[in-house]
Order: structure tokens, then C-alpha cells, then sequence
């Protein structure tokens, strides 16, 4: 059994065929370029062959999963773009599931992250904050599609204008810009180079006092996000990806420790906050997971 697991990102597209023990047969990958469909259709096309059972596709949001449409910021020529019955199109007869790019990271991490429990919750922590979630051994996806965003819980109620339309949801403090934007109001000052969140990080990493407290704001906003959805959820693995989390312990060490000393429910205390172990893979691995499950394949425990 072989399936096609697609990653469709903002500025590249993904492509593996995959076993169904969750093996990479083969993989490519390609910048968005001008035609943001023409690249889609011969990555397809130079992928799929006889004896495929399923496509997975993870894609960058917003996505309307019931329609089957994709609206990526990054991707203007697609908007409200109908990404599954295209790809159909391109491989007639075979069965296509599509799900948010960061809910494809979370069951990637999951299946193939070496994980031992039923349950997690997966965080992208980037230009954006985006979240999925594995309950029970099974992506939750939720009635619109939309389960696992924890970048829009409210963290501050009183906090920044978001740009979905709330106040002071995670992702206004913790994503890159979010992080970059509140550390230079607090008047950090670059000597060279853009204000970028790679930057924020490097300067953290030598210690400069303003960028390390954006991280401490960021390791807070997140520890109350995860402790909440968590306490919801009695999830038991919290996975951290994207951009930001390259930094690492810098995010990680205060997130622990933040959740540690909040913490209150005794299965709150044992929450395992970890960072990515696939990487950019995990997206194309939840994406391959997505096409087992639809095409009934059980998936293999992690062990
Ligand atoms: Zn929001």
C-alpha cells in the first residue's frame, strides 16, 4: 500500500510517496512559483502511479475542510482554491483528505515522532501560531475543521487587536512578529540587520535582556494556552514546532518551568513538552497518516 502525502506550504510545496509503515519511498520538493497550480500538477504527475491507495494533503490555511478549499496567505492566486477535487483531477479514482497544515504536524509527530501516548497536541510557533491535536490515537479535527487552533485562545483578554478580529489571542504575543513587535516597543535596538525573529533569538542567546524577556513573555502566554487546552483535553504530549522553536531550550526552559510551578490537577503535572523531532518531515508524514486512516489502514501504534 502506497499513498501520496502532499505539503502545502506558502512559499513551497512538499512531496512524498509514503509506505504504510511510514516509510519515504521517495520525496521532492518545489517552490510555489508562478503557478501555484501548474507546480501542483507536476509534482502529481511526476508522483502518483499505478497501485496508489489515497493523498494526504496538509496545507498552509486558512482551509475550509468540508469544501475542500484553501485560502494560504502567502498564496494569493488561491483563494477559496478547491485544492481537493483539483488534485482528484489529477489522479482520477483516488481517494483525497485534506487537513490544516499544523494538524498534519501534530499527527506526523504522533505517529512517527517516537511518542508513547494516546494523545497530543501539536504547536507551530512561527510567523503565525498554529495548533492540531491526536486524541485517543485519532486526528480531532472537529466540526468546521478548525480543532487544535490554539494560536486564537484568548490569553490576555485585554491584550493586542488580533487579526482574527479578537483581543490579545497567543498568537498576537507568541508568534515571531508578535514577539519581535513587543520587544522593540520595550526599546530593543539592533546595531545592524532587520529585527527579524532570528534575530530577537540570536540576541537572546547572548543575553541581551529585552529579547530574552520576549521569550519569557512568549514561554508564559504559551504555558497558560497549553495548561488550559490541556486541563480540557488530558493530553499528555505537547509538541513545539515551527520557526520559533529553533530556538529551542531558549522557549523551552521557561515553558517548562512556567508550567511546572502553575500547574495544579495531578494530570496536569506530567505534561511532556517537547521539540519537534521530524521537522519539516512531520507535516508530510501527518499528511501520509490522513490517507491510511481515510483509506481505512490503522495506523501503527507508536511503541
Ligand atoms: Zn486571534
Amino acid at each position: 500500500m502506497t499513498v501520496l502525502a502532499l505539503d502545502i506550504g506558502g512559499t513551497k510545496f512538499a512531496v512524498a510517496r509514503v509506505a504504510a509503515d511510514g516509510t519515504f519511498l521517495d520525496r521532492a520538493e518545489h517552490p510555489v512559483g508562478q503557478s501555484p497550480t501548474a507546480t501542483l500538477r507536476g509534482l502529481v504527475a511526476d508522483f502518483a502511479g499505478p497501485g496508489l491507495t489515497g493523498v494526504g494533503i496538509g496545507s498552509a490555511g486558512p482551509i475550509d475542510a468540508a469544501a475542500g478549499t484553501v485560502s494560504p496567505i502567502n498564496i494569493p492566486r488561491w483563494r477559496d482554491f478547491p485544492l481537493v477535487a483539483t488534485v482528484r483531477r489529477f489522479v482520477p479514482g483516488v481517494p483525497v483528505s485534506l487537513a490544516g497544515d499544523a494538524q498534519c504536524m501534530a499527527l506526523g509527530e504522533w505517529w512517527r515522532g517516537g511518542r508513547t501516548s494516546s494523545s497530543l497536541l501539536g504547536i507551530v510557533v512561527s510567523t503565525g501560531v498554529g495548533g492540531g491535536l491526536v486524541i485517543d490515537g485519532r486526528p480531532w479535527t472537529g466540526r468546521t475543521g478548525n480543532a487544535g487552533h490554539i494560536g486564537h485562545v484568548i490569553v490576555d483578554p485585554g491584550g493586542e487587536p488580533c487579526v482574527c478580529g479578537a483581543r490579545g489571542c497567543l498568537e498576537t504575543i507568541a508568534s515571531g512578529p508578535g514577539m519581535v513587535r513587543w520587544a522593540l516597543a520595550q526599546g530593543w535596538t539592533l546595531a545592524a540587520g532587520r529585527p527579524d525573529a532570528r534575530a530577537l533569538t540570536a540576541a537572546a542567546r547572548g543575553g541581551a535582556r529585552i529579547p530574552l524577556a520576549a521569550f519569557h513573555r512568549t514561554a508564559a502566554a504559551l504555558a497558560t494556552a497549553i495548561l488550559n487546552t490541556a486541563a480540557v483535553l488530558d493530553v499528555r504530549d505537547v509538541v513545539i514546532g515551527g520557526g520559533v522553536s529553533a530556538a529551542g531550550d531558549l522557549l523551552l526552559d521557561p515553558l517548562r518551568d512556567t508550567i511546572t510551578e502553575r500547574a495544579g490537577m495531578p494530570y496536569l503535572r506530567d505534561l511532556r513538552i517537547s521539540a519537534t523531532t521530524l521537522d519539516r518531515d512531520a507535516g508530510l508524514h501527518g499528511a501520509a497518516a490522513l490517507a491510511l486512516l481515510a483509506a481505512g489502514e490503522p495506523l501503527r501504534e507508536p511503541s
